[in-house]
């Protein structure tokens, strides 16, 4: 039995697969506009079950030692190892990614997880530390505990490893898990409840709920029952998550959208510039929090670089997920197929400059295709320079000055990455210390280890995931001071 047919159509509660009573909601392929399952959503009173079992867990599974978690860790990432091809296959066919993303995903979530184990394991060594300091008669020393039973909400352009980035610190830390999946995008993250099962953890130490933000997503973020909501979406819903956890004063960690820049300086390889700001836009058809989609180019190189952008434009090719030597899919839902065509309508009405494509790509007749877009020249002004698109589609502005260049990067809400590109290391490391920005990128691909961090300045959110940071998003400090 494949891993599919274990999770379709249902919610992981208290260490068993049941059944939502909720709406009935299909799920779509990308690529064929057609239903490959359909789930009702969970209730309320589900999310209200699954809370209590994580809340009944958290005594036994927080005074584990740190290092018997690890243990059930990574037999959660040999279950998925184990079910590789069909998570990869279930990625291909649920959001159109290429074999190639689909298997980095898979991979990545994994490694996350492992990464997380071994965190676990010094965790231990950790927990109680002193703290030196001279004030006769006392003694203080820090005790680090996990923060309780916690939520996830999270989005539809990475499942699976965007849950690992959450699922990882949270589980070595000590905490119990409700997580909610995106309902575009169900079934990567359903199989966190069997690669839990596999692993034998507990019952309601990790619970999956599915269904849609308004149902299911609020009644967890709104539940008195967890100590913290750790999302990922978009700003907007990040701040009605902020709002429902004030009622109760819940910890929040967003991690939100991004309107990333990509400094080209006048000193730069262009063909690694071309390359590099081509890879930063399209990858996962430019579905990517961190897509660095406003190209800032030094005006003295701007038209070689162009056309050495439209040679690369030319190279890709749209398809299915199944076509021999495609590389970009189609975007994951009609949502967001409308969102992005919609910005292409509103490029024409204001008159941008389009490079190449455009539109809506006219070979496919189903499917959620749009071509890859290249705007140029687009002023300040423009919604397209401004807001969060989400999709291939890429603005160029032109700046004459360094000071200018970290001017227009940081004129902007949010703050996710950045990404520089110049043969000067110094000025790399000038401009990147000025960067608003939570990752910044040099001269490389927008890769994101474990060990490093990921959040944002500004609107882009509120925390950081990933490296010991990760793990401290889940953890309470309690000092203890006493008589010496
Ligand atoms: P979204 O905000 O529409 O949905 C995200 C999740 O929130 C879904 O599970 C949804 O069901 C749920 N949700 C929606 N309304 C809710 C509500 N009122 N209460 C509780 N839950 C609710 O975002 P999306 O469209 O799935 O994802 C795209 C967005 O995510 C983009 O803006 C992107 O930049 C952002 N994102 C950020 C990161 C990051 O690391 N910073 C990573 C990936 C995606």
């Amino acid at each position: 039995m494949g891993a599919r047919d274990v999770i379709i159509e249902k919610n992981f509660c208290n260490g068993k697969w049941v059944q939502g009573t909720g709406a009935r909601i299909a799920v779509i392929n990308p690529s064929t506009e057609q239903p490959i399952g359909h789930f009702n959503e969970a209730s309320a009173e589900l999310v209200d079950d699954a809370v209590r079992a994580a809340n009944e867990a958290f005594p036994g599974w927080s005074a584990l030692p740190a290092a018997e978690r690890a243990t059930y860790m990574r037999k959660m990432t040999a279950a998925i190892r184990d079910h590789f091809e069909d998570l990869v296959a279930m990625q291909m066919e649920n959001c159109g990614k290429p074999r190639g993303e689909a298997e980095a995903d898979i991979n990545g979530s994994v490694d996350c997880i492992d990464y997380f184990a071994d965190r676990a394991d010094e965790l231990d060594a950790r927990r109680q530390t002193p703290i030196e300091y001279d004030i006769p008669g006392y003694r203080s020393s820090t005790r680090l505990e996990p923060m309780g039973p916690v939520g996830f909400i999270l989005p539809w352009n990475f499942p699976m490893k965007i849950c690992s980035w959450k699922l990882g610190p949270a589980l070595a830390a000590g905490c119990t898990v409700v997580i909610k999946p995106s309902e575009v995008t169900p079934f990567t993250d359903t199989f966190w409840g069997r690669a839990a099962e596999l692993a034998g953890l507990p019952a309601g130490v990790l619970n999956v709920v599915n269904g849609t933000g308004a149902v299911t997503g609020a009644a967890l973020s709104e539940h008195p029952g967890l100590r913290k909501i750790s999302f990922t979406g978009s700003t907007r819903t990040g701040k009605s998550i902020m709002k429902a956890a004030a009622e109760d004063v819940k910890n929040i960690g967003l991690e939100l959208g991004g309107k990333s820049p990509t400094l080209v300086f006048e000193d730069a390889d262009l063909d690694l510039a071309a390359r590099l700001a081509v890879e930063g836009v399209f990858y996962n058809s430019g579905q990517c929090c961190n897509a660095t989609c406003r190209l800032l180019v030094h005006e003295s190189i701007k038209d070689a670089l162009t056309e050495k952008l439209i040679e690369e434009y030319k190279a890709v090719v749209l398809g299915t997920p199944d076509t021999d030597g495609m590389t970009m899919g189609p975007l994951a839902s009609k949502a967001q197929y409308d969102k992005v065509t919609g910005y292409q309508d509103i490029a024409r009405e204001e008159g941008l400059n389009c490079l190449i494509g455009g539109g809506r790509a006219a070979a496919f007749n189903t499917g959620y295709f749009v071509e890859p877009t290249l705007y140029d020249d687009v002023p300040k002004s423009s919604r397209l320079w401004q807001e969060e698109i989400f999709g291939p589609v890429l603005c160029i502005r032109t700046f004459s000055t360094e000071e200018e260049a970290i001017a227009e990067a940081n004129d902007t809400e949010y703050g996710l990455a950045a990404s520089i590109i110049t043969e000067d290391d110094e000025r790399a490391e000038r401009v990147a210390a000025q960067l608003e920005a939570g990752h910044v990128y040099n001269n490389v691909s927008v890769a994101i280890p474990p060990q490093t961090s990921w959040g944002g300045f500004k609107q882009s959110g509120i925390g950081r995931e990933l490296g010991p940071w990760g793990l401290a998003g889940f953890l309470e400090v309690k000092t203890v001071t006493s008589r010496q």
